[in-house]
């Protein structure tokens, strides 16, 4: 089989496109034949280095297809199930294996791409907006790069829930994304706290969701209200300094946060209740997946050019 493999960290240039012995499956472990792989920012940061794993590596981790073989003791799938996942070791291949029990069945009426699309970003909308910040109706928030992969499922689902979003996003073409997808408000970058003062009458946001980082987390903490929270889980414009606490008092006793998906789904329980919930609002339409680009699998790093280039929204698939 095929598979995007790289030996040493570096730019996309370290990406070979290579041929891999056939995957046979462990105890407890599925083959799965790949539809449709996400491309997700962690394996930017995994390809640079900046997340340290073993090397030779295949990247991905979000995917689904069709399951081709089982190991000893797998009873949740069989042979033929079309399954998802957000835990494959190496889904930038033709096929990749799981843990079966990380294996989220689903049927014809989603499509390979769009259960794909969901594994990783919308967990991850999702156990934001039910966990980390329970949001309500009436909240406000705002969401960074609101017109992103994760951003574009972040509005729906907030909108959907009764909240107020005030998005950010990099251009009016993105801003109009945003607004789409449920935004009442979208603004640029430099706009954002002028305009929560004004969108809230000068109380500030419930909570920001902040997938931005370095350049975007002085003005979240300037947006929140008293008490309100900082849910910082991303990094796409760079890692942000240490922190001095003292500045959550300034700011008005507020919480900061760096949460991350896999302490979200780390049980199976975990997983299936989350994971359940997304195929529900994919078959009743109350969420869409945007996808923007699809790459061929020997293309995966133009996939990673465009996403570091702040040129893409929603979600880019590489389809093996
Ligand atoms: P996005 O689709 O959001 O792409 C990144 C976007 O960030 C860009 O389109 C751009 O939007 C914005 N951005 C701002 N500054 C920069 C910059 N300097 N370089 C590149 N992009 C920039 O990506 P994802 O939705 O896949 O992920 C967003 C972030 O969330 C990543 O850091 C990712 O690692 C993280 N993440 C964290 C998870 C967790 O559990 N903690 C899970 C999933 C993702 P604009 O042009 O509008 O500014």
């Amino acid at each position: 089989m095929k598979a995007i493999r790289y030996h040493v960290p570096g730019g996309v240039e370290v990406f070979r496109y290579e041929d891999r012995p056939d995957l046979v499956p462990g105890a407890g472990e599925a083959v799965v034949r790949i539809g449709a792989t996400g491309v997700n920012f962690i394996e930017v940061y995994q390809r640079k280095g900046q997340y340290a794993e073993p090397l030779p590596a295949v990247p991905g981790s979000e995917a689904a297809g069709v399951v081709m073989a089982v190991g000893a003791g797998v009873s949740t799938v069989r042979v033929g199930d079309r399954v998802a996942s957000e835990s494959f070791h190496g889904s930038y291949a033709e096929c990749a294996i799981a843990p079966a029990e990380r294996l989220v069945r689903f049927g014809p009426d989603v499509s390979m791409e769009t259960a794909a699309a969901v594994m990783l970003q919308g967990l991850t909308a999702h156990y934001l907006l039910y966990s980390t910040y329970p949001i309500r109706a009436g909240d406000w928030c705002v969401v960074h790069a609101a017109a992103g992969g994760v951003g574009l499922l972040l509005c729906q689902l907030a909108r959907n829930l009764g909240a107020h979003v005030i998005a950010t996003a990099s251009s009016d073409a993105k801003r109009s994304l945003a607004l789409g997808a449920g935004a009442e408000h979208a603004v640029d970058y430099a706009g954002l706290v002028a305009a929560v003062q004004e969108y809230t009458a000068g109380r500030g946001v419930d909570v920001v969701y902040d997938s931005v980082g370095q350049a975007t987390f002085t003005d979240s903490l300037r947006c929140i209200r008293r008490r309100g929270t900082l849910a910082l889980f991303g990094q796409s414009s760079g890692p942000v300094p240490p922190v001095d606490p003292q500045v959550l008092n300034r700011h008005g006793s507020l919480f900061l946060t760096r949460p991350t998906l896999a302490h979200h789904v780390a049980t199976t329980t975990e997983l299936a209740e989350r994971s359940s919930a997304l195929f529900t609002w994919i078959r009743d339409k109350t969420l869409t997946v945007h996808v923007d680009r699809r790459y061929r699998l020997a293309n995966a790093a133009e996939a990673h050019v465009a996403l570091e280039s702040r040129s893409t929204t929603g979600k880019l698939l590489l389809i093996p």
